[in-house]
């Protein structure tokens, strides 16, 4: 099984490395393309109007300046051309990737990637405080993301699907099970604009989500389901089509 890995997180993060250490304990053929800068939040964004630049840093390991999405079609497409590809996994993110993360996370965008090429993916996140100052639980992954990927693929993933998973915030022990869940919603009455000044007064900016604000998640989705120390397991698709509202216009436009 050939195994591309990538994330978003960027080439040097510590993520990165556990990510490979996961896809070795299914395969010996482990290829790494990631991006040479942190890429989080860049969502499914593909570059066009930049060249993009390759760097070979190690045995099948490769930095590519540009996005998740360019990386896995530059491993895809260039470092692996002609090589059939098995599995795509994106991660590990530093923080989880839940609810309306989804829309914006490189990690999720690298997985989404792999899916439009044809090839089983992956997204996987450690959720993490980052006002904590401790190291995120990387070795919760570590323990629990192999079983669940070799479940994922020995059960099939459908095309054009793709399987976020999300890590709680807790020791491997602490782990109570696996959910599989819808997504949830992370609320957006958090996300503010924090302004700053800086050292001749110009005001600058910061997209920033208020911890003040603590807002009970749903039960049963993928934010309630970490924040119970659960591994969350969210398949995803590409076709994002709503189909009550399609049937509602095709009546509101489509009389004959
Ligand atoms: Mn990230």
């Amino acid at each position: 099984m050939r195994i591309l890995v990538t994330n978003d997180d960027g080439i040097h993060s510590e993520g990165l490395d556990v990510c490979a250490e996961i896809a070795r304990t299914l395969s010996e053929d482990v290829w790494i393309v990631a991006p040479e800068q942190d890429q989080s939040g860049v969502a499914h964004s593909l570059s066009l109007n930049d060249p993009l630049r390759l760097r070979q840093i190690g045995d099948r390991r490769y930095a590519v300046r540009g996005t998740p999405t360019d990386c896995v079609i530059m491993g895809v497409r260039h470092v692996l051309d002609g090589k059939q590809v098995d599995l795509v996994l994106s991660g590990v993110n530093r923080g989880r990737n839940v609810g309306e993360d989804v829309i914006y996370s490189g990690t999720v965008a690298g997985a989404m990637e792999g899916a439009l090429l044809g090839i089983p993916s992956l997204a996987l996140s450690q959720s993490y405080k980052s006002r904590s100052g401790k190291p995120p639980f990387w070795e919760t992954g570590l323990r629990y993301a192999p079983d669940i990927i070799r479940g994922v693929l020995d059960n099939g993933v459908r095309k054009d699907v793709l399987v976020n998973i999300n890590f709680p915030d807790c020791a491997p022990e602490e782990v109570k099970g696996v959910a599989v869940t819808p997504l949830g919603r992370r609320r957006q009455e958090r996300l503010h604009i924090d302004k700053r000044l800086d050292g001749r007064n110009n005001p600058y900016y910061w997209i920033a989500y208020s911890h003040q604000l603590k807002i009970e998640p749903e039960h049963g989705t993928d934010v309630a389901a970490i924040e119970d120390r659960h591994i969350a397991v969210t398949p995803l698709k590409i076709d994002i089509t709503d189909a009550p509202t399609m049937t509602r216009l095709a009546k509101l436009f489509e009389k004959n």
